[in-house]
């Protein structure tokens, strides 16, 4: 099928890559021309497992193109995705603007007789869908189309296998005309496919990862508790989690969640339930919880540290998560910048994210320094904190760690580390919810 993606980013271009690599054709549009130069150049812009080979290998089977242009891209396609973003606005709730101005760009290109579905990936708001039909039609009269929901799960730093091999597709539509087009987009992914109304497939979106970052918080709750009764939170998480009806996953304590989304979903559906007069309370709680964390973390290393200042501190970790460039929103960039703030020397380290927290200017290099190696950030480290799980943490000679290090003190802020083992090795280690 011919397909089109507004938006090259996280989302936009992975699917883009994976829709190709189904065999569809795929035009992916940006109106960032410093991304479109860099993607038609052949260098990708973000950091994803097996994301760069993907593109290469349908961009050589001209399956896969990159434009600025949303005319090309609608002209040339019977679907336009919208991947384009969804930010918080002060308030909590979601700043649409992005959206609402592609759709008046797709109304200005879209020509008659040209029937188009257009389907918004992005996470937006329940009946947003309805909005975008309503936008379509007054800047385009004549205009033949459908909007259909079709909300994005991919996790970061996992992105390409969750989108070839979905738990399952949600299409939220009202034509059974466009229904039939996103089956036949989707039924190479042998994925199961759940067709709802749109309103529905738009509010699935934000219930989950609510309910996702519920289950972070609700472990980070135990974690303190934990804490306070000597109990290990992650043989709690694991009693817990091998009961089917609950399971284990996202039952990890540590600094909490952050990243791009769970933050501002969790704030939207918030701001979304108050306005439809249906406060859900529950939700700011889970935030409550989350926000907590990291001054637990801080206030456990100040009860060692005692005073933060001009303490040399080493800290592991920048993104939001393991196998991810993306450090918007990362509990751990906040950590160091909070530690800076207080006037630590702080040394980072991250594998792949310290580039994009400088050019986001998330980081300010002048006041924190970024090293090469984990090994350069712990030199006369008075404590060394792990933000992010990178696996590669766990296979470093900790032998030349501790000898770096001025005091070998480990603060784990995502319980990597075997307890055990790390105290064998001579640390004073310190983890989250566990004795
Ligand atoms: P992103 O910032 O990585 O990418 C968005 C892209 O859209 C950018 O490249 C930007 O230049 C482009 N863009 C903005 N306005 C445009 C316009 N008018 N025309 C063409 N391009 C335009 O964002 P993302 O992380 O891919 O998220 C996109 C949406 O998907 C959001 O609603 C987000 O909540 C949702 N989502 C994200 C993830 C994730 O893990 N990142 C997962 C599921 C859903």
């Amino acid at each position: 099928m011919e397909l089109c993606i507004i938006g090259s980013g996280y989302v936009g271009l992975v699917s883009g890559a994976c829709f190709a690599e189904i065999g569809h054709h795929v035009v992916c549009v940006d109106n960032d021309q410093r991304k479109v130069d860099a993607l038609q150049a052949g260098k990708i812009p973000i950091y994803e497992p097996g994301l760069e080979d993907l593109v290469h290998r349908n961009v050589a089977a001209k399956r896969l193109r990159f434009t600025n242009s949303i005319e090309d891209g609608v002209d040339h396609s019977q679907i336009v995705f919208i991947a384009v973003p969804t930010p918080p606005q002060a308030d909590g709730s979601v700043d649409l603007t992005y959206i609402e101005r592609v759709a008046r760009e797709i109304a200005g290109v879209l020509k008659p007789g040209q029937y188009r579905v257009v389907v918004d990936k992005s996470t937006v708001p329940v009946k947003t869908g309805e909005k975008v039909t309503e936008t379509i039609k007054r800047y385009n009269k004549g205009a033949d189309f459908d909007v259909v929901s079709n909300p994005e799960f991919l996790r970061e730093g996992c992105a390409v296998p969750d989108l070839m091999n979905p738990d399952r597709v949600v299409i939220g539509s009202a034509s059974q005309k466009a229904t039939d087009l996103m089956k036949q987009v989707y039924e190479p992914f042998k994925a199961p496919i759940l067709v709802t109304d749109i309103n529905s497939a738009e509010l699935i979106k934000h219930a989950a990862n609510s309910f996702l970052s519920l289950k972070i918080s609700y472990i980070n709750a135990v974690a303190a508790i934990c804490e306070a009764s000597g109990a290990d939170v992650e043989m709690v998480a694991d009693g817990i989690g091998m009961d089917k009806r609950i399971g284990r996953n996202f039952l990890n304590a540590g600094l909490g969640y952050g990243g791009s989304c769970f933050p501002k979903d969790v704030k939207a559906f918030i701001a979304i339930s108050k306005q439809l007069g249906t406060p859900f309370k529950l939700l700011e709680e889970v935030e409550r919880i989350n926000e907590g964390m990291l001054d637990r973390f801080i206030g456990k290393l100040r009860d060692v540290l005692w005073v933060l200042k001009d303490k040399h501190i080493a800290v592991w970790g920048l993104t939001f998560k393991p196998d991810t460039d993306d450090v918007r929103n990362s509990v751990a960039i906040e950590l160091v910048n909070r530690l800076v703030a207080e006037g630590a020397h702080v040394t980072a380290y991250d594998p792949k994210g310290a580039e994009k927290a400088v050019e986001w200017k998330l980081l300010d290099p002048t006041k924190v320094k970024l090293v090469p190696t984990p090994i350069d950030a712990v030199n006369g480290a008075e404590a060394l904190l792990l933000a992010t799980e990178w696996k590669e943490f766990l296979n470093q000679d900790f032998a030349e760690v501790k000898a770096r290090m001025h005091t070998p003190l480990i603060f784990d802020g995502r319980n990597l580390f075997n307890p055990g083992t790390m105290r064998e090795l001579g640390f004073d280690y310190r983890a989250v919810g566990r004795p």
